[in-house]
């Protein structure tokens, strides 16, 4: 893992700065929701989206910390319920799932990347991870003809992982959506059902991914 400056912030990491006394009560009364893309390609974020003016709804029960509906960049407190879009496949990743793992109740795997790894795990199959690399950026088709042939590496750059993992190699997950993505109308069942105490009911018409 790379060297960190004192001042240096990561992503999932807790804003320096208190919330105002007004927010924290109103926030506190809700149920906390939150949705994380680790490696994917932020369509199964899109789904949440896709939820539409049906989060209305839900509105006087959750509150939507991090996620592609706040733009909020770190979970300021617990959360009831966290969603994970993506694999894990570089050590952000690692410590971004980790923390979630520890600051969520139950924590859901948004489609394939986050099931199995799903596209990005493609690479799994070499079992170099430097061919991928240098298959990627040095030797690349897309590559600018001019100038030096590099892999970027610096300090500031989370290191790869050998390989993808799904997130339920590195943490426990408690549900599972299939889909890529999943419909945003699966997403709103699983919300809603867990909000009201439920089972899971996910039928098949919305859940075609099995
Ligand atoms: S499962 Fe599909 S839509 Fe979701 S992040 Fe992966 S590639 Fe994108």
């Amino acid at each position: 893992m790379s060297e960190r400056t004192p001042e240096a912030e990561y992503s999932h990491e807790l804003p320096r700065l208190a919330l105002d006394e007004n927010t924290r009560r109103q926030r506190g009364e809700k149920i906390k929701v939150s949705m994380i893309g680790l490696c994917g390609c932020w369509g199964c974020s899109l789904s949440l989206l896709d939820v539409d003016e049906r989060i209305l709804e839900l509105l006087d029960h959750i509150t939507i910390l991090r996620s592609s509906f706040t733009d909020i960049k770190r979970i300021p407190e617990r959360c009831t319920i966290g969603f994970i879009e993506g694999g894990v496949a570089n050590e952000e990743n690692f410590e971004t799932l980790q923390h979630y793992r520890e600051n969520c109740d139950v924590l859901i795997s948004v489609g394939a990347c986050a099931i199995w790894g799903g596209v990005p795990a493609m690479r799994n199959a070499r079992t170099e991870l430097e061919d991928c690399l240098r298959e990627a950026y040095a030797d690349s088709v897309t590559r600018p003809g001019e100038g030096p042939s590099l892999i970027p590496l610096h300090d500031e750059l989370p290191r790869i992982a050998d390989r993808v993992y799904p997130c339920h190699e590195v943490v426990k997950m408690d549900y599972f959506i299939p889909g890529c993505p999943p419909d945003g109308d699966a997403i709103f069942r699983v919300l809603n059902d867990l909000l009201n105490g439920r089972p899971i009911d996910l039928p098949t018409s919305i859940n075609r991914y099995d």
